[in-house]
């Protein structure tokens, strides 16, 4: 009778040791997932942006990296962003079109490195945490506004967040004016409002994404976003 009641002791007892070392395991693998390193290693398996269309149809988003021996020179703005030095010279024409039509823009974000972008997203993960998500879900949510490390077209030199330069102008008369002029440039609206759930990114009507006049005029045209576009290329 006595050992009964000491095999059911140690039979609990045994209960509550797997329980605890099941409740370290999950807490471990959710720790491990949330790690950005460990996040890196899931991205493993994921496409590397291809270049074979040319280097200004390069297609950098949430699921091709831009290539390792991606090369970028760059010209620096007057107010200290940078961007490839091949888009220079159009997006400079553009800016001088701009103004001459009384619409005043600023290049608000350029050319990123890869420590830039790991900031920025940390600071947007860490914005949705202070709203009381939980940190994967932080994190899911930072995506649809921020690219991860590596997956950013602000990292190729050729994306430029175009925004008002709050005197002059407003932003609605800046996005109107990219909306119905930019491609003539060789700018697209990279993340259009009817194409979200193919480039898995908000709407964001001052990001532009240099492609040339020829497939600017192209795309602007036909209403594709980049990924269709390449997509009917291949
Ligand atoms: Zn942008």
């Amino acid at each position: 009778m006595r050992q009964k009641t000491r095999k059911k002791h140690r039979k609990g007892k045994r209960i509550v040791l797997s329980l605890l070392v099941l409740i370290l395991t999950i807490s471990a693998v959710r720790f491990a997932v949330n790690q950005t390193a460990f996040q890196d290693f899931l991205h493993f398996n994921t496409d590397v942006a291809s270049m074979e269309h040319g280097w200004n149809l390069i297609l950098v988003n949430w699921e091709y990296k831009i290539p390792k021996d991606w090369k970028v020179e760059l010209t620096e703005l007057s107010n200290g962003q940078s961007v490839d030095s091949r888009i220079y010279p159009d997006l400079q024409q553009m800016f001088d079109d701009m103004r001459a039509q009384e619409v005043y823009p600023v290049v608000a974000s350029g050319y990123r490195t890869a420590k830039k972008q790991r900031e920025l997203m940390d600071d947007k993960v860490d914005s949705f945490l202070a709203q009381g998500y939980s940190r994967s879900e932080a994190k899911s949510e930072a995506k649809k506004w921020v690219a991860d490390v590596g997956y950013s077209e602000h990292q190729t030199g050729l994306a430029v967040d175009i925004n008002a330069d709050g005197v002059n102008s407003s932003g609605q008369q800046v996005y109107a004016w990219l909306a119905d002029n930019a491609w003539k440039y060789g700018f697209i609206l990279r993340y259009p409002e009817d194409k979200t759930e193919i480039t898995k990114t908000d709407y964001e009507p001052w990001h532009y994404r240099y492609v040339g006049a020829e497939s600017a005029a192209k795309i602007y045209e036909s209403g594709l976003c980049l990924e269709e576009y390449i997509g009917m290329m291949n």
